[in-house]
């Protein structure tokens, strides 16, 4: 029984009926009583037959041991065996040992837990705890060929080659980096100029020469589960329920210009997000700025919602001209459609212009922003004393905050400065929201805390809680885009770049 997609809830708080909880780590669900066919509306499961799929699997083989492929049945059975006997099994590296599910971040001290990791890399290659702290090739940004890396023995980045890599060491032109620039440099910190880290300041000062003032940063919180809140909603499709805006002035200023948010149980906030989104970018023609393509997928839903909805909002064709006026979409005939102000992806001016070891290469703006922090002097000076605060700054953060601080000699990352993020949402709640959804991990707490919002058995004080946590985070996380782009503005000004 599979989701079916094209089914619409035919009732309002259907998800609130099934909550996910643990119980002794293991998840369950707690159905609302009196749930049962009659009462949940259309059905939003179908059945999706898969002998096909179950037959491939049974006629197949799986590998067992390195070099050992067992007919399907025989490999269960000698994994069963080895289960109940307590043996090892040889250790077989690939690439999926990136997402091993045995692996401490560290080399294990006695009286820790042990690490699979650790055991298999060390039986299969003799590693001891000084190879592990050199890094693995697993550790490689984008690349597809570890398993094959691994097979012929390279393991370290250091011992990666230029035609492993398939790069061929050509310098970055104006369009900056490749993907294939930003591996080699996690395996050879050899780029242009030499030190802490690349800027490549003449592609930058080339993309940005297109910018307008007042630059705007744009950050979405969403959902999309597969059981939907309201009706008229279908699983897993997308729900907007907060978003926040911060503004860059010509001359520097900085303001958290506006936000908004709606985690109202039962209340569907995609046309309210939408409207609240337009008048808080239409007072000018300021470039806008997202990270990553989640704004853009997000918006391009939520037109496409509008437009089947037989009960439009006054006010559509406003609001998907001014949807198609920030986005790029895919036309009938599969061409792109620009608009006129479509945002700027500074996640991709990340990945052309700016590489920091610290990041391993990742562009995500959680891994960016560390980075950006410990080697930025104009980021320490104007965020180390308690500069970001108070009225015309911020809308959240009414005390000013000192965002660059050193602790135990490094720079702390910013959103460890936040407090307990979400402390009125259980770990366990978090851990059910973010389980199976890895690429939704860094928005998995908002998330999580919107889902709890929907259930309405919580207190006033609870709900202002939580809502003010979502409220900070998102501004931090649109202060972080604000930060970056102040960070590279501050290197394309720099003669030592
Ligand atoms: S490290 Fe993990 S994934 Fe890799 S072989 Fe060992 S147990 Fe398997």
């Amino acid at each position: 029984m599979l989701a079916d997609k094209e089914q619409q809830a035919s009732i309002d708080g259907l998800n609130q009926r099934f909550k996910a909880t643990r119980v002794n780590g293991r998840l369950r669900i707690e159905v609302a009583p009196g749930t049962e066919v009659g009462t949940i509306g259309t059905p939003l499961l179908t059945k999706v037959a898969v002998d096909g799929q179950v037959d491939q699997i049974l006629g197949g083989t799986l590998p067992v041991e390195t070099g050992v492929e067992l007919p399907f049945a025989d490999a269960v059975k000698a994994l069963a065996d080895a289960y109940s006997n307590d043996d090892a099994l040889e250790p077989t590296p690939s690439a999926a040992c990136g997402d091993c599910q045995f692996k401490a971040t560290a080399w294990p001290v006695p009286g820790e837990p042990r690490s699979g990791f650790h055991e298999c890399w060390s039986q299969k290659f003799g590693w001891q705890e000084e190879d592990f702290a050199q890094g693995t090739v697993l550790d490689l940004w984008y690349f597809t060929g570890k398993t094959k890396l691994i097979a012929k023995g390279v393991l370290k980045p250091s011992q990666v080659g230029m035609e492993d890599l398939g790069f061929d060491g050509q310098p970055t032109g104006l369009a900056g980096m490749t993907r294939k620039h930003r591996q080699w440099y996690v395996c050879h910190p050899d780029w242009p100029g030499g030190g802490e880290f690349f800027f490549d300041k003449a592609g930058f000062l080339d993309a940005s020469s297109k910018w307008k003032f007042p630059l705007h940063c744009i950050d979405f919180e969403t959902s999309a589960v597969a059981i939907p809140f309201v009706k008229g909603r279908r699983p897993y499709e997308m729900t907007a329920f907060q978003f926040s805006h911060h503004i860059i002035a010509e001359d520097g200023r900085i303001e958290h210009r506006s936000q908004w948010i709606c985690t109202e149980p039962g209340v569907d906030p995609n046309v309210g997000f939408v409207r609240a989104l337009k008048d808080a970018l239409t007072g000018d023609e300021g470039t806008i700025f997202r990270w990553a393509m989640h704004e853009n997928t997000v918006l391009n839903q939520l037109r496409a919602q509008m437009l089947r909805d037989p009960q439009a909002p006054t006010d559509l064709a406003e609001l998907i001209a001014f949807i198609e006026h920030i986005t790029v979409r895919q036309g009938e005939d599969k061409a792109r459609i620009v608009g006129a102000r479509n945002m700027i992806d500074l996640c991709e001016i990340a990945e052309k212009f700016y590489f920091h070891p610290f990041t391993k290469g990742s562009t995500s703006l959680k891994k960016v922003l560390p980075a950006l922090m410990r080697s930025s002097p104009f980021l320490r000076d104007a965020y180390g004393g308690l500069t970001y605060g108070g009225p015309g700054m911020s809308l959240n953060f009414e005390q000013p905050v000192a965002w660059w601080q050193i602790k135990d000699g490094e720079v702390v990352d910013p959103y460890r400065l936040l407090p307990p993020v979400f402390e009125d949402v259980s770990v366990q709640e978090l851990e059910a929201a973010e389980a199976g959804l890895s690429e939704l991990r860094e928005g998995g707490a908002a998330m999580a805390a919107y889902g709890r919002l929907q259930f309405e058995n919580m207190s006033q004080t609870q709900r202002g809680a939580i809502t003010n946590a979502l409220l900070r985070y998102c501004e931090l996380d649109t202060l972080a885009m604000v930060m970056a782009i102040q960070t590279w503005m501050s290197l394309g000004r720099s003669e030592q770049c």
